[in-house]
């Protein structure tokens, strides 16, 4: 057996060595004489595993102390039904700044009991930009500025935190947390689903400004409460805990490798070498975006000519390159390269690609 270099959007390949520990502890928890995933989530080893999750994801992400941490299942569309559940009255209006498929999902999951105004979108343009801040229409009383920092399907990624003055800033940050340094003060509520970059699928984190916690919000059962979720430690019910202690061991090892910091690093050479083929390609490969908001995570391509894409995907296969099938609103191809894609995958795809382009000239 051998693994091939991954380049699925989500769920997404993780580092080697996560699930190499993850293997050797699936039978037993150090010496609890049970897995981890056996054991009660009120027991000693699974909280530990949850304290130490939290304390490494603060300490990676310099998560200010006025912030609380969730960890949530359902993932990140739950979340984005929750928010205007838990940050919105009944009939108050929430902007939406839509820049590709996912902020239309957000969009979508918040049209119950609240007013949802889009403050600007790109779809007329194909989501091949990000509409700019001063072409936003944003409401006076606003619950809140939603948006998607990097859109996973599109691949389009604010490269800056726009201004929302009064109005806290809640931002999806499914494909791109932890990926470089961030301001979390800038925002009042960051979330993601850790399938693509923070572990596996099953759990996601909800990071919150504590001040908007006092927010009513609408009626709601406690299980959707986000203030209920905190006083019970994410724990209301039995909790996702083999998913929670795989997000513990990736988070730990972004710490190991250097934290954001490098990450930011290696993420953009990584984007650089993908871009850089595909704009010397002479038209042979396209990305559609604009250069300034071109995503470090999700890169989407197009075959000059589409007949070429299985031929394409079955030659990458043959390569040891898998997942790059692009999604199907859009065609072509997409190479997902998140924190745990090495540089050396990288590497091999853009040798791929040339090759590729050469041999069909
Ligand atoms: C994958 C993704 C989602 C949806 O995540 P689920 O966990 O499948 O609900 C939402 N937003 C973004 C940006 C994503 O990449």
């Amino acid at each position: 057996m051998s693994r091939a270099f991954n380049f699925s959007a989500g769920p997404a390949t993780l580092p080697e060595s996560v699930l190499r520990q993850a293997q050797a502890q699936m039978l037993e928890f150090g010496d609890a004489g049970a897995s981890i995933v056996e054991l009660s989530h009120r027991g000693p080893e699974f909280i530990g595993v949850a304290q130490q999750t939290e304390a490494d994801l603060r300490s990676l992400l310099s998560i200010p102390d006025d912030y609380a941490v969730l960890f949530t299942a359902g993932g990140a569309t739950t979340t984005q039904a929750l928010l205007p559940l838990n940050f919105a009255n009944p009939g108050q209006t929430v902007d939406y700044v839509v820049t590709g498929h996912w902020g239309k999902t957000a969009l979508k999951q918040a049209r119950a009991g609240v007013v949802v105004n889009i403050a600007a979108s790109g779809e007329a343009d194909g989501y091949r930009a990000i509409p700019a801040r001063g072409g936003w229409s944003l409401s006076k009383d606003a619950a809140y500025v939603h948006i998607t920092a990097n859109e996973t399907i599109h691949g389009v990624e604010f490269r800056d935190i726009p201004e929302t003055g009064d109005v806290p800033l809640f931002a999806d940050f499914s494909s791109s947390i932890a990926s470089e340094p961030l301001d979390i003060s800038k925002f009042g509520v960051i979330y993601a689903g850790a399938q693509k970059n923070l572990g596996p699928v099953g759990i996601g984190v909800v990071i919150v400004r504590r001040d908007l916690l006092a927010r009513e919000g609408q009626p709601r059962a406690d299980i959707f409460d986000y203030r209920k979720q905190l006083e019970a430690e994410s724990m209301l019910n039995t909790p996702p805990s083999w998913n929670w202690y795989m997000l513990g061991l990736t988070v730990k090892w972004m710490l190991d490798e250097g934290g954001v910091t490098e990450f930011a690093i290696r993420n953009a050479r990584k984007a650089a070498a993908l871009y850089d083929v595909i704009d010397n390609s002479g038209g042979y490969f396209r990305n559609e975006v604009t250069a300034e908001v071109r995503s470090r995570m999700n890169v989407p391509f197009f075959l000059h000519d589409e007949a070429l894409d299985k031929e394409f995907l079955a030659g990458a296969k043959a390569a040891g390159l898998i997942g790059l099938k692009g999604h199907r609103a859009l065609g072509g191809m997409r190479a997902s390269i998140y924190n745990a894609m090495p540089e050396a995958g990288v590497q091999a795809l853009a040798d791929f690609m040339r090759a590729f382009q050469s041999g069909h000239g």
